[in-house]
């Protein structure tokens, strides 16, 4: 009688084995027919790939919004999970800071132009708690931006977190319409012809351009 369950139990776990590989057999093909598909659009229209991304990003935005207590909680526990990556990229971005530090930004600097800052340079909110005022690389470390004046600001923690690594551009497409001009006039301010501060290496200079850029700026005319 024993005898008779382990054989069944043994023939039974081999079926289920043998169910399981072919399950990841087909899910194997299907995902490569997936991939082969997407790397045919992508060389063959660009174009069409970004659309589906942008597409894609969006959904993901709208999912993490709509459930937003689940997805921070999920977030920080892949973190508290996944440490060493953390750790990994904390690094990776203090080494970005390092080599393009041009020395301008030092800490009381840092101290001066969020004490400068009424408001917010990209959403011209006013900052109600000092704990609020964030510093933001225009042009992202991670697409290549420099640990300099000219390219920090003072921002709110969300627009500092809706921006995250955006590229500028990018960024101009998700900042609200009627903040777009302002934002975009900042960034002439800062590395377009209107500004001279990557000409002048005199730091005076440079903290007045960049105290303009984090408060003054913020009352430039919405023309976008
Ligand atoms: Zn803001």
């Amino acid at each position: 009688m024993g005898d008779y369950v382990r054989k069944a139990e043994r023939e039974h776990r081999a079926l289920m084995l043998r169910a399981d590989r072919e399950a990841r057999r087909v899910q194997r093909r299907y995902f490569n027919a997936l991939l082969l598909k997407w790397n045919r659009i992508v060389l063959t229209s660009p174009e069409v790939a970004e659309e589906i991304r942008e597409e894609h990003a969006a959904q993901s935005r709208k999912y993490y919004h709509q459930n937003l207590q689940r997805s921070r909680r999920k977030s920080s526990t892949y973190k508290a999970a996944h440490q060493e990556g953390a750790i990994l990229c904390q690094e990776i971005r203090t080494g970005r800071m390092k080599a393009t530090d041009d020395g301008t930004l030092t800490v009381p600097v840092v101290r001066k132009l969020k004490a400068q800052a009424s408001r917010c340079a990209y959403c011209d909110n006013p900052f109600v708690l000092a704990g609020e005022k964030q510093t933001d690389h225009m042009i992202a470390l991670c697409h290549g931006g420099e640990h300099s004046m000219r390219n920090v600001v003072i921002v709110c923690r969300r627009c500092n977190g809706r921006k995250a690594r955006l590229t500028y551009e990018q960024w101009l497409d998700r900042i609200e319409p009627q903040h777009r001009g302002r934002a975009l006039a900042l960034f002439n301010m800062r590395y377009g012809l209107g500004g001279k501060a990557h000409q002048d290496d005199a730091v005076g200079s440079l903290v007045e351009l960049v105290a303009v850029g984090a408060t003054q700026a913020n009352s430039v005319p919405t023309w976008g």
